[in-house]
């Protein structure tokens, strides 16, 4: 049974979309069967993993209006040798249709029983809001992954998304914690990243996780030719770590 993971961060640009994009890819080279669900209206992790948001006959919005099964939804990530639920523009209606639903806050939880024996992970690329879509994502999780840029107002805004959680925790989805948190689009040669970093460990202990992946361009390359960077530039320094954050994953959910 696969275990479920979003990846969060109200914060937007933070690295939320490639780490979705190369954890999946980066699990997959791993031999995981992965499935990446696109909760971002943008469509970013759709694009970046080699799937046309323009052309979809389905999308995540249908699912969640209940307008078609989430297998008739099922794309594959080519390059990436992952399966993807993909999102367009479409999905920015879904917060307002959806409000007359019941329960909709767990719309994508139910949608996704039906494939959860199919993989080792999904996962869920989140847009950066603390909004409906969101609460869906949290409430069809295992856990919470949190990328995060090692800067001084990143920290503020951890509060807001862990009290979240929290009462995501205690109303909706008993299930729910925070995974980790990863540090993102770093530069050790940064005193300030580094304090920060140091602060983070301060707060969080064990809830950071071990992996860092650095500021590295062939990252923010691979989008513009649809392939995830892990496999557009394997021996790059950004790829290596995504691999090996794949590899942390795969021990952490041993002791979920
Ligand atoms: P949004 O909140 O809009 O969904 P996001 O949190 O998903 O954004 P990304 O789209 O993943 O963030 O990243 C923002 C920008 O930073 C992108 O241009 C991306 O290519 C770049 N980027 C992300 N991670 C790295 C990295 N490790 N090194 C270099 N550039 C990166
Ligand atoms: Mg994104």
């Amino acid at each position: 049974m696969a275990k479920i993971f979003c990846i969060a961060n109200q914060k937007g640009g933070v690295g939320k979309t490639t780490t979705a994009i190369n954890l999946a890819a980066g699990l997959a080279a791993l031999e995981q069967r992965v499935l990446l669900v696109d909760l971002d209206p943008q469509g970013n992790a759709t694009m970046g993993s080699g799937v046309d948001k323009h052309q979809l006959n389905n999308s995540i919005y249908q699912v969640l209006i209940g307008h078609c099964s989430i297998n008739d939804a099922k794309c594959t990530s080519e390059s990436g040798g992952y399966d993807v639920i993909p999102a367009n523009r479409n999905l920015a209606g879904a917060e307002i249709e959806l409000v007359d639903f019941e329960h909709r806050e767990s719309i994508l939880s139910k949608a996704l029983r039906l494939v959860e024996s199919d993989y080792d992970f999904i996962l869920i690329d989140c847009p950066p809001a603390l909004s409906l879509l969101t609460l869906n994502g949290l409430c069809a999780a295992n856990g919470v992954i949190v990328p995060m840029q090692c800067e001084y107002f990143a920290l503020e805004g951890l509060s807001d998304l862990v009290n979240s959680i929290k009462q995501v925790h205690a109303n909706l989805n008993p299930d729910l914690k925070v995974i980790g948190l990863l540090r993102v689009m770093f530069d050790p040669r940064t005193a300030l990243q580094q304090q920060v970093s140091e602060q983070l460990i301060q707060h969080f202990g064990d809830k950071v996780f071990k992996t860092i992946i650095p500021r590295n361009v062939r990252l923010a390359e691979a989008p513009s030719y649809g392939v995830p960077g892990v496999v557009y530039d394997k021996s790059s320094r950004g790829a290596k770590a995504y691999v090996e954050f794949g590899a942390e994953m795969i021990e952490r959910i041993k002791t979920l």
